[in-house]
């Protein structure tokens, strides 16, 4: 049988002595639990561990079994660097060092179809949540799974199906999350944590987005100013799960949320209906993500970054032309 992309991955992977384990700039439930479910049993056969991330764990996610360890810091030697949750370089953020990505052996374990594979290794697979990528991999090398490592992993696939509502929600994900719950790991705490739980500044930035809010058919758009946010000392998470809420008002087939970052470019966070599909529009605009959740950072001022990209999402809603009807 030919050697696949995982087995290659997981050999170099389980001959390692040490690594250092990174998640994506502002990292979500999926990156983190499976940075985490990763690390702890990587660590629990005896290799030495360590997780990075560019940006702070939000609040919310500081429940996950050490989350405290997840820091921004560089690469110190470890054997190898392994990425998990990563579409691209840029996703790395300020971790990113072109001179040790190209000499460490990069393991890349993803599960966003626009991945670059920027790794020396790279595992690829089109399933909803790459913390359920995460389980596979110990499963297939006969791995005890803890219960902290569970319920990162269980996490993690909860926070990127949205409890197994999305589009993509397969059986293997249902599987995985009753072979977590199994292990231990406490289905309602993780859900109601990582879908409801938000920081105190999400009311004043959701009310914002909401006074901000333009549609246009099919299209809902917002915006929210660097100078609000920081009046408002806003979290990075605060806008979690807001793109995906308005993409549920009545008539909507694509919403759009864009935040202008201190730096002046704008961070768009985008969710389609099933029929559309905006990673396409996200890889166009140097981003990336899935069919129906995807984002991309694009030059400012807010108002040139809308009509950016407000001309790349019209043409998807355009209802096809009545066909005319044939004269005989
Ligand atoms: P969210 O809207 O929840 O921040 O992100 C939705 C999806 O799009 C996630 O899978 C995320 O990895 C991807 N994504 C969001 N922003 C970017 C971006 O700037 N670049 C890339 N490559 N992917 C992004
Ligand atoms: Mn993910």
């Amino acid at each position: 049988m030919a050697t696949s992309d995982r087995d290659r991955l997981s050999d170099r992977l389980f001959a390692a002595k040490s690594a250092l384990v990174i998640a994506h700039i502002m990292p979500d439930a999926d990156t983190l639990g499976a940075a985490l479910g990763l690390g702890l049993s990587l660590r629990s056969l005896g290799m030495t561990v360590h997780l990075a991330c560019a940006d702070p764990v939000p609040t919310e996610l500081r429940f996950l079994p050490s989350a405290q360890e997840v820091q921004p810091r560089l690469y110190a030697g470890e054997e190898i660097i392994v990425t998990v949750d990563i579409s691209d370089q840029q996703r790395i953020g300020m971790l990113y060092d072109e001179k040790i990505f190209s000499t460490v052996p990069v393991l890349v374990i993803d599960h966003h179809i626009t991945n670059t594979r920027f790794g020396a290794l790279n595992w690829v697979a089109e399933v909803p949540a790459t913390s359920e990528m995460i389980l596979e991999l110990l499963q297939a090398h006969n791995v005890t799974i803890s219960l902290d490592a569970a319920t990162c992993l269980l996490a993690g696939i909860i926070g990127d199906t949205q409890c197994f509502l999305t589009s993509n929600t397969s059986p293997s994900s249902l599987i995985a999350a009753a072979q977590l719950q199994e292990l231990g790991a406490p289905l309602r705490e993780i859900a109601t944590t990582v879908l409801n739980r938000r920081p105190t500044s999400a009311l004043a930035v959701w009310r914002e987005a909401f006074i901000n809010a333009c549609q246009e058919p099919g299209i809902i758009l917002t915006t929210l100013g660097s100078a609000f946010l920081r009046s408002v000392s806003a979290d990075d998470s605060s806008t979690n799960g807001l793109s995906s809420w308005l993409a549920g008002l009545d008539g909507v087939l694509i919403s759009a949320v864009l935040r202008e970052a201190d730096d002046g470019s704008v961070d768009v966070s985008m969710r389609s209906a099933p029929e559309i599909n905006i990673a396409v529009v996200a890889q166009n605009l140097g981003g990336g993500g899935h069919p129906q959740a995807a984002g991309c950072v694009l030059a400012g001022p807010l108002s040139s970054a809308s009509e950016r990209l407000l001309a790349e999402l019209r043409p998807l809603t355009a209802r096809p032309a009545p066909v005319e009807e044939l004269v005989h």
